[in-house]
């Protein structure tokens, strides 16, 4: 990220309690949406009188991020849930809100709002929980990798057709990081990266959002390993991946997602020798079971998560797919009695 940019304020605080303890992220906003068993009229907003300012004939159940815009105190109350829970720094509920994503409901016109709102749900949430106890706390803005790959064909007899382009995720990811900065947020999270290509276009959309801003914001970068063979989907090793991002300097580099934390913690293990910035995981609470659901328990991600803890390959934690609350308890129990990974300084 180039230019004169001012380093956002937030660095200095994020930076000095690192160098004190291992940082608690939240937990899954979806397994949490989940519960609510929330109907398509609640949804829409329908249900509450509402009319979406949006027009679409695409059913819109399951599109989790209009949430922020239809019930913003249903999504307020999970991230005050997971603050209360011990988390300090909390994603906002965007994972698909780019125009790529939300093709699939007919909302590319919402992304706009769909990333202030949720930028902001977070922060009333925060500020009510800060309020509360006097923890400083931060909402990190998430960008997930959206449904489309641009290093591989989605067709095995075209071979070289690409369902995207690098500018048409630069495009998409630069109104969602702007928005997600107009919404306030502390930091940039780019999350569950299965393709390291679709990772640099919003690299270099965040720093173009920045740029814009005039302030550099903390960023964190979040891979997933897709497979038990321990690559992204694009066929990286955890090494390859750290090399192909670390000219963005980001603020933490790590994993999420995949197949739980005890499938996860070899990777980790490589990233946290190679990585010469701060490690963040956050895995799934184990794997799914035959109906898609994690039957994993507070305390046994907590414990996997200690280890990563005990091992001195982690500065940031939290949980992804399946982790509730009450993980977020167990885990940052677990960790406090352990010193946070010193992250090693190469020339
Ligand atoms: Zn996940």
């Amino acid at each position: 990220m180039s230019g004169k940019l001012t380093l956002s304020p937030v660095f200095e605080a994020l930076n000095r309690a690192a160098r004190e303890r291992i940082l608690i992220l939240d937990g899954a906003m979806g397994t949490q949406i989940q519960t609510l068993g929330l109907d398509e009229g609640d949804f829409t907003g329908t249900s509450s009188g509402q009319s979406l300012r949006h027009r679409t004939e695409h059913p819109q159940k399951g599109n989790n991020d209009l949430l922020s815009l239809t019930q913003p105190k249903v999504i307020e109350e999970i991230h005050y849930k997971f603050a209360m829970a011990g988390a300090e720094i909390v994603e906002t509920n965007t994972f698909s809100s780019t125009t790529i994503a939300q093709a699939d409901y007919g909302l590319q016109a919402a992304v706009h709002d769909l990333n202030v709102a949720g930028a902001q749900a977070a922060r009333r949430a925060m500020d009510r929980a800060t309020a509360e106890d006097g923890k400083p706390r931060y909402v990190a803005g998430a960008l997930g990798p959206t449904n489309r790959t641009a290093s591989i064909s989605p067709d095995v007899n075209d071979p070289g057709f690409r369902a995207i382009s690098f500018d048409g995720l630069r495009v998409a990811y630069l109104e969602q990081a702007t928005a997600l900065i107009e919404g306030g947020v502390d930091l940039l999270l780019i999350e569950t990266i299965f393709d390291t290509l679709n990772a640099k276009a919003a690299i270099f959309a965040c720093g173009q959002a920045m740029q814009a801003h005039g302030r550099q914001l903390p960023l964190m970068i979040s891979g997933t390993i897709t497979d038990a063979s321990g690559r992204t989907l694009s066929g990286q090793t955890p090494t390859a991946f750290w090399y192909s991002v670390s000219h963005a300097r980001p603020w933490t580099v790590g994993l999420n997602c995949a197949l739980g934390a005890e499938a996860m913690r070899p990777h980790l293990s490589e990233i946290s020798g190679v990585a010469d910035t701060l490690v963040c995981a956050y895995p799934n609470a184990g794997l799914p079971n035959a109906f898609g659901q994690y039957d994993e328990g507070p305390e046994d991600t907590a414990q996997q998560v200690a280890e990563f803890a005990r091992e001195g390959l982690v500065n940031v934690v939290g949980g992804c797919c399946g982790t509730t609350p009450e993980h977020i308890r167990a885990i940052a129990e677990a960790v406090a009695e352990h010193s946070p990974r010193k992250v090693p300084e190469y020339a």
